[in-house]
């Protein structure tokens, strides 16, 4: 079965994509948690970080070099952001699809609640 994204991907699901070459898509969120949070999305399909195979190295430094030019492109390269990739239940991964997510545009706060 296709993921989601996978089928964005593939144009079976619309998304507002700002960005797309050989190896990646980039989108907006459907759900932003801040004014710009964007996915990078591997375009061949990996589960979560745990699925990721040695030979991905490559692909993964990429989906962060498309980040990096994303905020910049976003304007919010000095103020800052933040890259999140999700992973499993404890992770709060819902999509599973490996993704990065480039969130920023305000103080995103702490990272996580500390107990
Ligand atoms: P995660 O919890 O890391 O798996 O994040 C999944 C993200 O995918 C969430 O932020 C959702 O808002 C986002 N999402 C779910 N469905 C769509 C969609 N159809 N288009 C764009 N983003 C989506």
């Amino acid at each position: 079965m296709p993921t989601l994204f996978a089928k964005i991907i593939a144009g079976e699901l619309p998304a507002t994509i700002v960005f797309r070459d050989a190896r990646v898509t980039a989108f907006l969120d459907i759900r932003p948690a801040a004014p710009v949070h964007i996915l990078v999305v591997p375009n061949k399909t990996i589960a979560t970080v745990n699925d990721i195979a040695d030979e991905d190295e490559a692909l993964i430094g990429h989906m962060v070099l498309v980040a990096r030019d994303l905020a910049k492109q976003q304007g919010i390269a000095d103020s800052g952001y933040r890259l999140i990739v999700n992973c499993n239940a404890h992770g709060g991964q819902e999509v599973y699809h490996l993704h990065l997510h480039l969130l920023g545009g305000r103080p995103l706060g702490p990272l996580v609640q500390r107990a």
